[in-house]
C-alpha cells in the first residue's frame, strides 16, 4: 500500500530536451517550446532552451526528444479512504494509477464506503471526513480531490452552506441517492452552486442493482454543472438523447471509460460538430463493478482517438486542460504559475506508429516513462503501461 507523499518542496527542476510538448490547451494544443523550469512545484517557465535560465538546479531531466504532457486528470472517480477500495477489494489502486499517467482525480462521490451512511447529518459528516482524509494523505502523490456528498430527500439550503464552510467542493453524482426527480435536483444544485459546490449528475441506466435511471429531461432539468458520464455508467441513453443533452445543455459532457464506448465517440464527435470542444472532459468511472483500471484514462484517449478519428492531441487536452479549467484546478495545463504535474511518453516499443500521436491514432496507448507531481519525480518508466521506447534521465 502507497504511503503518504512527502510534503518537501522541488526546488528548482529543469525538464530539458522536450521532443513533444502537449500544452493541454483545447485552443493551442502543441507548443513551440523544448524546455520547462520549476520552482517548488510551480511551472517558472516554459520555452526554448536558449531562453530559459538552468542555472542552479536541483534535478535536471534529460527527456531524449520524447513527448511531455500535463498529468492526467480523471474527472470521475469513487474513492473511499486510503488507497483502498472495498469495490473490488484492492488495495494501492490510486498509486496503480498514478502509474497510468493519472495526477489528480475528482470524486464522484465516496459511494462504495460499506455502511454508508444517508441520513443527512451522517452524510455531511462522510464528506468532510473525506475531503479532510484525502487533503492529508495522497497515495503516491496523486490529488485526489473527494469529499463529494451524495444528496438526499430533506436537505435544505443551510446543509449546503455548511458543507461550503467545512471545505467540500463538489456534490456527489446527483441521482446516486433518493433525489431522482429534476425539480429536486434543480433546487439542491442552484443551493450548491450558490455555495460554490460544482454538482455532477449521473445520467443514464442504473449502474448497479440500489440505483436508478436519470434521463435526459431530468439531467436538462436538474442542470448540474457536469453531465456525469453522459455515454452511461455503464448503461447510456439513446445517442439521440445524448446528442440532444450536448446540443440543449451548455454544461460539461463528461465521458468516462466504464461507459457505453459507442455513445463516447458519439458524444465527443457531437460536442466537435456543435463548435464546443472546450466542454468535454473525460473520467473512468472507477473503482466500479467494470473493476479498478490504471490505463483507464489512457485507454479512453486511444478509444477517442483511433475509432472516433480525433486528432490525439486534442483527446490529450478533454483529458488535461478542459477538466481544470471546468473543475477550476491548478494543474492540467502547461503555463507558468500552473503546478507541475506531468506525464512523460513515447511510442510503446514496437508500436505500428511511427510516433507517439501517431500510435494513439492507430488505437494504442503510450509508454510512460516517468510521471512527476508538483515538481517531485513519483515513478520513472511505468509498471503498467507497454514499455516506452525511450525514457527520460535524471541528470
Ligand atoms: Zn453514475
Amino acid at each position: 500500500m502507497a504511503d503518504a507523499v512527502s510534503t518537501g518542496k522541488s526546488g528548482k527542476v529543469v525538464i530539458k530536451n522536450i521532443g513533444l510538448l502537449l500544452s493541454g490547451d483545447i485552443d493551442r494544443p502543441i507548443l513551440d517550446a523544448n524546455t520547462i523550469v520549476v520552482h517548488d512545484g510551480i511551472i517558472t517557465a516554459v520555452g526554448l532552451e536558449k531562453d530559459c535560465d538552468l542555472e542552479g538546479a536541483k534535478t535536471t531531466i534529460d527527456v531524449h526528444q520524447t513527448c511531455v504532457a500535463p498529468g492526467l486528470i480523471d474527472s470521475h472517480v469513487h474513492p473511499v479512504f486510503g488507497d483502498w477500495t472495498p469495490r473490488q477489494n484492492q488495495i494501492g489502486w490510486i498509486d496503480s494509477t498514478m502509474n497510468g499517467g493519472v495526477t489528480t482525480m475528482v470524486s464522484a462521490g465516496e459511494v462504495h464506503l460499506p455502511g454508508r451512511p444517508k441520513d443527512i447529518v451522517g452524510l455531511k459528516a462522510l464528506a468532510i471526513t473525506a475531503q479532510r482524509s484525502f487533503d492529508n494523505f495522497r497515495p503516491g502523490g496523486v490529488k485526489v480531490i473527494a469529499g463529494a456528498p451524495v444528496i438526499e430527500k430533506g436537505m435544505v439550503e443551510q446543509d449546503f452552506k455548511d458543507l461550503a464552510e467545512a471545505g467540500v467542493t463538489l456534490l456527489g453524482e446527483v441521482g446516486l441517492g433518493s433525489v431522482k426527480a429534476g425539480y429536486e435536483a434543480k433546487e439542491m444544485v442552484a443551493w450548491a452552486r450558490k455555495y460554490r459546490i460544482q454538482s455532477t449528475i449521473h445520467t443514464g441506466g442504473p449502474s448497479i442493482p440500489g440505483s436508478g435511471l436519470i434521463d435526459k429531461d431530468v439531467v436538462l432539468e436538474a442542470d448540474a454543472d457536469v453531465i456525469g458520464h453522459i455515454n452511461g455508467g455503464h448503461t447510456s441513453l439513446s445517442e439521440a438523447h445524448v446528442c440532444e443533452l450536448c446540443e440543449k445543455s451548455s454544461r460539461a459532457i463528461e465521458i468516462v471509460h466504464n461507459g457505453n464506448e459507442r455513445v463516447a465517440i458519439a458524444a465527443a464527435q457531437a460536442a466537435l460538430q456543435l463548435k464546443c470542444p472546450h466542454r468535454v472532459i473525460l473520467g473512468t468511472d472507477g473503482p466500479a463493478g467494470s473493476g479498478v483500471q490504471p490505463l483507464g484514462m489512457l485507454r479512453l484517449i486511444a478509444l477517442l482517438s483511433s475509432l472516433g478519428n480525433i486528432a490525439p492531441e486534442l483527446v490529450f487536452c478533454f483529458a488535461t486542460g478542459n477538466t481544470a479549467k471546468i473543475r477550476k484546478l491548478n494543474c492540467g495545463l502547461i503555463e507558468v504559475g500552473r503546478a507541475a504535474d506531468f506525464v512523460f511518453m513515447d511510442r510503446a516499443q514496437h508500436t505500428a506508429g511511427r510516433d507517439l500521436l501517431e500510435s494513439v491514432r492507430l488505437g494504442d496507448i503510450p509508454g510512460i516513462g516517468m510521471v512527476m507531481i508538483d515538481g517531485i519525480v513519483r515513478s520513472e518508466r511505468s509498471r503498467n503501461t507497454p514499455p516506452a521506447t525511450t525514457v527520460p534521465t535524471v541528470a
